[in-house]
């Protein structure tokens, strides 16, 4: 099977499972997982911010960052789209007992003046404006990347209102190389960032939260009430590590291969049309009598995996298993359907 329904399908590569043989390992609730501790500071260094938080999933390092940032009856004001509000599982209200102010953007991207215009005013009737949370690249927005001056005008927008600024950047590799920006821009402007190494930088397991040394410490608190203090866990760091120095610049093979399945599908009568493609996500608008599921359903019997968003939408996403020859097999395939 040629398997686009994630970027989280990937496995571990021989080479990155030798380093994860040969990882150090200590308890990391005490602090002493050297592989933990390097990849911690390596990150945190990346992006020029002071330090990092290894957590086992994405999931848990954004609601780790907004129970950081926030006190219960806080409002968190982000697109409606975001991954924050859409799948971590009502996590806002359950973890943080904050109100979400839902914001419609543009591919799931919001502008400085969209979210001016959300944040509450000084009254008791009102709740707190305390968090903006932004996404990098958009999941549910198909991959588009924020233009990063818009960032440093909702910054700007953030200071003068006394709210914290977190990016949800599962992805955030995706769109630092699309657009060659420079990690240490995001560092400057952003209160907290979370970063996945398991999404296309190939790693099984672990996303990091980076930001201040006080933020960070406090996080580490919440990090261990919601049962992630994990203790040897230096193997899947040492993994993560590897996926740092090998599978960042690569990911642009990725965006290639998104744009080829891209120009296979937008021909097709039953593609009314495709999202503009700027990394390594491609969604499809479906049109006439299939459903998207039905269209992913002739695809399997074909080989390829497809996932059906909904009965008009269909995502194909590109990742460092994807071979050029799978590309070949799909634009065949597809061909053919
Ligand atoms: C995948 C993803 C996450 C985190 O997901 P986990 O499966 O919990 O690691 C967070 N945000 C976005 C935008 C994602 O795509």
């Amino acid at each position: 099977m040629i398997d686009y329904r994630s970027d989280t399908v990937t496995r571990p590569s021989k080479e990155m499972l030798e380093k994860m043989h040969q990882a150090p390992v200590g308890d990391d609730v005490f602090m002493e997982d050297p592989s933990i501790n390097t990849l911690e500071k390596y990150i945190s260094e990346m992006f020029g911010m002071e330090a990092g938080l290894f957590c086992p999933s994405g999931t848990m390092t954004n609601q780790v960052a907004i129970k950081t940032h926030t006190q219960a009856g806080d409002e968190v004001i982000c697109e409606e789209l975001s991954h924050v509000y859409q799948y971590e599982g009502g996590g806002i209200a359950f973890n943080a007992g904050c109100s979400v102010k839902l914001l419609q953007g543009n591919r799931g991207r919001l502008t400085a003046a969209q979210v001016l215009a959300s944040i509450n005013p000084e009254d008791v009737h009102k709740p707190i404006s305390r968090l903006i949370s932004l996404e990098n690249t958009t999941n549910r927005g198909g991959g588009a990347c924020y233009d990063f001056n818009e960032f440093i005008s909702i910054k700007e927008v953030a200071k003068a209102n006394n709210l914290q600024l977190h990016l949800d950047g599962a992805r955030l590799f995706n769109a630092i190389v699309h657009k060659k920006e420079n990690p240490l821009d995001y560092g400057k402007v952003f209160d907290s960032i979370s970063i996945c190494l398991s999404k296309g930088l190939g790693a099984p397991v672990g996303s990091v939260l980076i930001g201040s040394s006080a933020f960070i410490k406090k996080a580490r608190r919440w990090r261990k009430v919601l049962g992630g203090g994990m203790r040897q866990a230096g193997s899947l760091a040492a993994a993560c590590i590897y996926a740092l120095e090998n599978n960042i610049d690569r990911l642009i093979i990725d965006h290639t291969n998104a744009l080829l399945i891209r120009d296979a599908l937008k021909n097709k009568p039953f593609v009314a049309s495709v999202l503009e493609v700027e990394t390594n996500i491609v969604i499809a608008n479906i049109t006439g009598n299939q459903t998207a599921h039905q269209i992913a359903q002739r695809l399997k019997e074909k080989g390829v995996l497809a996932m059906a968003m909904s009965p008009t939408q269909i995502r194909f996403v590109t990742h460092l298993d994807i071979t050029s020859d799978n590309i070949q097999d799909t634009i065949e395939i597809i061909k053919q359907l």
